[in-house]
């Protein structure tokens, strides 16, 4: 691993634990697995995440958008790679010339699908998305059918997809995941009858990966599950997974204060007391939230962030660790003797989830990988 000497923040990224968390989940899934690395690798950064998810066996990559598609092509993976929102159709030839997969939701993408394979002299491969109940994106029900038509009808372009998405699937009591499956197995019962069943069908991400194996079939697309993460609390990954990412930081100052001392901006937090004060060189400019209530580790020992966070800085309360001086290690995500916080801590403190405490983690914290 790179060295930390002299970083003030820095994350710490085990590449081992996203190949071992892809492993575990093909073994339990017991299909093919799309490694979902868009938004940053979920933060851990994208390009290792994908490298990584591919060296342990992932037969294919999600992203949202095509830049982040060629990035990975450019980060030197040759693995098949899925944009999973939309491609704009002035980016069809783009994604070709690029072996990347797009998502196909609508009739009016259809031109610049077959201009895109006319003009590379290659196959066009696409994935058609249904909407049966996210409300977001991809063909009605009805509507797919007829796209699947039309699309064998474009040379160059090959359907090598089926795909819907789960709007519930964290909360596994929900109905309406029930209803979206049966409103997919319909349309695939169609399209398998008509001939037109492609090779990779497609509905699960990581919370029905773990919790609906019907949902399974030709591959799931775990994302957050790849990073050691839960989905929700309610849906949580098993045992063996692995966290793969650590936060940590160096405390910069130790103070003594009397009481009655107002603590930064605004003065929100007042000293009730003498109390000795810590300060960490995190703020919400590195993902660390703006809202009150956070803590962090130092020691093994928590140290609750009073007064404001800053943008690069934040004040802590040392009183229950009292042996803490200048240039400690702080943890702010990951484990410190026998505690340990998680994104979805910080995330129940701040009033989000998990994913976005990770996607929050801002650029110019630095990353230092450790395979
Ligand atoms: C983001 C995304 C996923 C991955 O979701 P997780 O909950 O992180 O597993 C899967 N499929 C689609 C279409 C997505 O947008």
């Amino acid at each position: 691993m790179a060295s930390y000497d002299g970083l003030s923040t820095w994350l710490e990224i085990d590449l081992g634990a996203i190949a071992h968390n892809v492993q575990a989940m093909q073994k339990l899934a017991d299909t093919r697995v799309m490694a979902v690395v868009k938004a940053n690798g979920y933060g851990h950064g994208l390009v290792p995440a994908a490298r990584s998810a591919v060296e342990a066996g992932a037969a294919y990559c999600g992203v949202a958008r095509i830049d982040e598609a060629i990035e990975i092509r450019d980060g030197g993976v040759a693995a098949p790679v899925l944009v999973l929102g939309e491609t704009p159709n002035s980016r069809m030839a783009d994604a070709t010339a690029h072996h990347i997969s797009v998502t196909v939701y609508n009739q009016a993408q259809l031109d610049a699908l077959a201009a895109a394979a006319r003009s590379a002299g290659e196959t066009v491969q696409v994935h058609v998305k249904v909407d049966t109940g996210m409300t977001r994106l991809g063909a009605e029900p009805h509507a797919a059918f007829g796209l699947l038509q039309a699309l064998q009808t474009i040379p160059g372009v090959k359907v090598e997809g089926l795909f819907t998405h789960f709007a519930r699937a964290d909360e596994p009591s929900a109905a309406s995941t029930d209803k979206q499956a049966a409103l997919f197995d319909d349309l695939l019962g169609e399209v398998t009858s008509a001939g037109l069943r492609p090779p990779l069908v497609h509905t699960a991400n990581s919370a029905a990966a773990l919790t609906r194996p019907s949902a399974r079939f030709d591959m799931v697309r775990p994302g957050i599950a790849i990073y050691g993460l839960n989905p929700s609390e309610e849906v949580r990954v098993p045992e063996d997974f692995r966290p793969a990412l650590v936060w940590k930081a160096r405390l910069t100052t130790v103070r003594e204060v009397p009481a009655g001392t107002g603590v930064s901006y605004g003065h929100r937090y007042v000293t009730p007391k003498d109390e000795r004060l810590g300060v960490i060189p995190v703020g919400y400019g590195d993902g660390f939230r703006r809202e009150p209530g956070a803590r962090v580790l130092i020691h093994g020992r928590w140290a609750p962030v009073v007064g404001r966070v800053c943008m690069d800085q934040t004040i802590i309360n040392l009183d229950d660790v009292p042996d803490a001086a200048t240039g400690d290690e702080v943890v702010i995500v990951g484990r410190q003797g026998d505690e340990g916080l998680r994104p979805g801590d910080l995330a129940e403190v701040w009033g989000t989830v998990g994913y976005e405490v990770v996607c929050g983690l801002s650029a110019r914290v630095p990353r230092l990988y450790q395979s």
